[in-house]
């Protein structure tokens, strides 16, 4: 098994742990469905970029169409 050769001192572990900090997410107010979403990605909720519709969302697909 290795064993660390040296003692991390407290110092020198907490500045390695000085970038570990998470940072907080920044959502923005989705334009067209008000829906928070990160900033530069699709809306997950309408699916809509740039206020066009990319990824055809759930919603508008009737199953039971045929049944009728
Ligand atoms: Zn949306």
């Amino acid at each position: 098994m290795a064993v660390p050769q040296n003692r991390v001192t407290k110092s020198r572990r907490n500045m390695r742990r000085a970038h570990d900090a998470l940072v907080a997410a920044n959502p923005h107010e989705c334009p067209e469905c008000g829906e928070l979403k990160r900033p530069h990605h699709v809306c997950p909720s309408c699916g809509h970029y740039d206020s066009r519709e990319v990824v055809a969302s759930a919603v508008e697909v009737d199953l039971d169409d045929d049944a009728a």
